[in-house]
């Protein structure tokens, strides 16, 4: 006879704890964000680290995300919702070496997850916990890649989704949320007008949101991409690694992973800085960094093609400000015009065909490099974070 044992993930998630507060939220029960009004904080998913918990537990694990499955908040193997998210290739920059000299440059190139970009593993891990919590509608504002992954996720799951999308999207993400069979809404206006709506809403209707970082488990399938990052290059991190950032996810998941990697023993104190890198037209954190605040301004200077960075206000900014100050990081803008020959660049001499996010990264590596903030012999790796086959409209050739 099979034990109930065995139908575990073996999960040692404790709790959800609010890193503002330190208010305890239990696990076992649909959360959002911290209940204290006065911080409404995201809330971190807490595990239950030893360093009894050896490495090797790896061997033999499926490449998807879901090999850190202790570390992940899923109870229930019956729960989990993959479609084989995660443990994505890293590539080395080979022929554009007069940029890089010494340097060792690698992408992190998320574009093989299911829909295209690393949305993947935090929808994954959100549906999985939705489902496992009996969650039957979820809803999310989204600037594009959000709404597809949710939409395929939600389908997989037999979970009804309602994704709300700016109008000024590519129509290649608006077809795919309905091809996967969610409900789509599109919205004169940017995310944070989505947000507003899909909050609004989803009181009235009992729905669940998945707004990022207003619930706490996209975080947690995003942080992934740090014990991958550990794992593939033998759990010695890399000196710096650059990010675009639009809500702040991954970089604040990565950072996360690194953390909990510490405390299993499994990574030394060293940690990579890390950059924000954000689009010209919503530039609130680097512009926040650079003032020494710790909270960001509204700033949305309007369209770019890199949608995935068009979010004018992160909820997590105090997070992510944190992060990039502890970690000895920096902040950076790149325009439209830089992002698409930078994405060129990379596909005629990489042959790869980055999303214009991933493309803004190699623009912002050139200009550290330049001056100097990248030094002689350091490794850096970028997150590619989708593919650029979702924006060929809006990229000339
Ligand atoms: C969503 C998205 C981002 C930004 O991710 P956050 O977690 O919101 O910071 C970057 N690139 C792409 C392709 C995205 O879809
Ligand atoms: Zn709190």
């Amino acid at each position: 006879m099979i034990s109930d044992i065995d139908t575990e993930t073996g999960s040692l998630i404790t709790n959800l704890t609010c890193p503002e507060c330190g208010a305890i939220h239990s696990a076992a029960v649909i959360n959002t964000v911290c209940v204290n009004e006065a911080c409404r904080s995201t809330l971190f998913a807490k595990y239950n680290l030893s360093r009894s918990i050896n490495k090797s537990i790896l061997a033999g694990r499926p490449a998807t995300m879901w090999r850190y499955k202790e570390f992940l908040p899923v109870i229930e193997e019956k729960n989990i919702v993959t479609l084989g998210e995660g443990f994505t290739p890293i590539i080395p920059i080979e022929n554009l070496r007069q940029f890089i000299g010494d340097n060792e440059v690698f992408w992190k190139d998320e574009s093989g997850n299911p829909t295209g970009s690393f949305k993947a593993r935090g929808i994954s891990a959100a549906v999985s916990k939705a489902k496992e919590l009996g969650i039957d509608t979820i809803a999310t504002p989204t600037a594009g890649n959000a709404g597809g992954a949710l939409a395929a996720y939600a389908a997989r799951a037999a979970i009804r989704a309602i994704v709300y999308m700016p109008k000024q999207t590519p129509k290649v993400f608006k077809d795919e949320c309905r091809l996967y069979g969610a409900e789509l809404v599109e919205i004169d206006g940017n995310i944070s007008d989505c947000g507003r709506l899909v909050n609004e809403l989803a009181l009235v209707h009992g729905w669940f949101q998945v707004s990022t970082l207003k619930e706490p488990y996209r975080l947690e399938g995003k942080k992934t991409m740090g014990y991958e990052i550990a794992e593939q290059f033998n759990w010695q991190l890399p000196d710096v690694i650059l990010y675009p950032t639009g809500g702040g996810t991954g970089l604040i998941g990565m950072w996360k992973a690194f953390d909990e990697l510490e405390r299993l023993g499994w990574i030394g104190s060293k940690r990579p800085r890390m950059v924000a890198v954000q689009s010209q037209s919503c530039d609130g954190i680097v512009k926040a960094f650079n003032a020494g605040h710790h909270v960001s301004e509204f700033a949305d200077g309007g369209f770019t093609i890199a949608n995935g960075l068009r979010v004018p206000k992160p909820y997590a900014d105090k997070v992510i400000l944190r992060v990039l100050r502890e970690t000895n990081g920096a902040a950076i803008t790149i325009s439209d015009e830089e992002m698409g020959s930078a994405l060129k660049e990379i596909a005629r001499n990489e042959g790869m065909l980055i999303a214009p996010e991933g493309a803004a990264l190699w623009q912002a590596f050139k200009k550290l490099k330049a001056t100097n903030w990248i030094k002689p012999g350091e490794k850096v790796l970028m997150i590619n974070t989708g593919s650029g086959y979702k924006y060929l409209e809006n990229i000339e050739l």
